[in-house]
């Protein structure tokens, strides 16, 4: 606390990201990395990068990231924002899209930095329970809001929805942008990017990409929003008025290489699909309750252990997942899927901490 701080700052209460532990030989599987590399591809074009021209600012608008993503995509160049890590393409987003007169909606139960957007720029929000299952049920969502935002696959649960549904949800909730974090779309999860393709792209639907999750560069800091070029003009303008050149040099080769190699994203992403469905098979036999999961990690708990016991067990074993003390998901892991043999070395800690 000092005198010296505006207002605001002592209303806030910031977001706690995942641990990034020091201690060598853990098993981490609390943030939702990647348990594999970048592509080859993107390491060699972030060293071709790195020379003398780093005196020079990066271009400020990203334009060879932008034509990648939206060739990537099928879309124009018009269509797609670029952020320092898609907290900050959100962070546009709340301040840029969401912050209306009605209240912004989004799940009870869901990223925790959404709330903490709201407080810093000033956002009226109300969230909408998830249903009896922890799903995200669309028929909840029919009352007139300033905005409605969710991820799909929904976090820290994992389940997702399909277009379909999100679809019949666009076409009654006309007058307020929809925004869809499709941050872990790429396991298993229809994203709808589709849907803002050609001439039929919606005034009002943004998707939002990170590159740190399926394509495992969340030490790089990029990530993007596409949608409407009104909606991406809209951002462009928050974006200019509070950092010009949000991404370096290096960021911006290293992410043109990662998008253009889809065949490393697609063999990455098959591996941790694999691990995870041997995984919940595996805690299935020890009792686990798992939600079905589209994304690279899971959301299980045990009816005889309590969730945080379990993750204090298995911190003392090297193994660290995470554990959220918030009502009705208190008995809950969210575990990160990596390798198999961090599958094997989780199952056989629990083998162990449930005898
Ligand atoms: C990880 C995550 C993000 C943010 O990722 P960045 O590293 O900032 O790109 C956004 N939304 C959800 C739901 C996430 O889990």
């Amino acid at each position: 606390m000092s005198r010296f701080w505006s207002p605001i700052v002592q209303t806030l209460t910031p977001y706690v990201p995942g641990e990034q532990p020091q201690m060598q030989r853990l098993v981490k599987l609390n943030t939702n990395e990647s348990p594999y590399g970048p592509s080859p591809k993107a390491l060699a074009a972030i060293s071709s990068q790195n020379n003398e021209d780093l005196r020079l600012y990066p271009d400020p608008e990203g334009a060879a990231l932008k034509k990648a993503i939206a060739n990537l995509h099928g879309l124009n160049s018009n269509q797609v924002f670029l952020g320092n890590g898609s907290d900050e393409v959100l962070a546009h987003v709340f301040a840029g899209l969401l912050k209306q007169n009605k209240p912004v909606h989004f799940p009870d139960i869901t990223y925790s930095f959404y709330p903490v957007y709201c407080k810093l720029f000033g956002i009226d929000y109300q969230t909408v329970a998830l249903g009896p299952d922890f799903e995200i049920d669309l028929t909840n969502y029919k009352t007139p809001n300033g905005g409605i935002i969710f991820p799909n696959p929904n976090a820290p649960t994992g389940r997702s929805i399909a277009r379909a549904e999100i679809e019949k949800l666009l076409a009654r909730n006309l007058d307020s942008v929809l925004v869809i974090d499709e941050a872990y779309v790429d396991y298993g999860t229809e994203s709808c990017i589709p849907l803002l393709q050609g001439a039929s792209c919606p005034e009002n639907l943004l998707v939002v990409h990170t590159l740190s999750k399926s394509r495992a560069l969340a030490g790089l800091r990029v990530g993007f929003a596409v949608g409407h070029p009104t909606l991406i003009e809209g951002l462009e303008r928050i974006k200019n008025s509070f950092n010009s050149y949000p991404l370096g040099r290096l960021a911006q080769a290293g992410a043109i290489a990662a998008i253009e190699d889809q065949a490393h994203l697609e063999a990455t992403s098959a591996k941790v699909i694999q691990t995870r469905e041997k995984l919940v098979s595996q805690l299935s036999t020890l009792g686990f309750e798992t939600l079905p999961s589209t994304a690279n990690f899971i959301f299980t708990r045990h009816p005889k252990h309590a969730g945080a016991k379990l993750y204090q067990a298995l911190r003392d074993c090297g193994i660290i997942v995470r554990h959220f003390k918030s009502p009705r998901i208190e008995e809950f892991l969210r575990i990160t899927i990596g390798t198999d043999e961090q599958s094997a070395e989780l199952v056989s800690a629990l083998q162990e901490i449930l005898s």
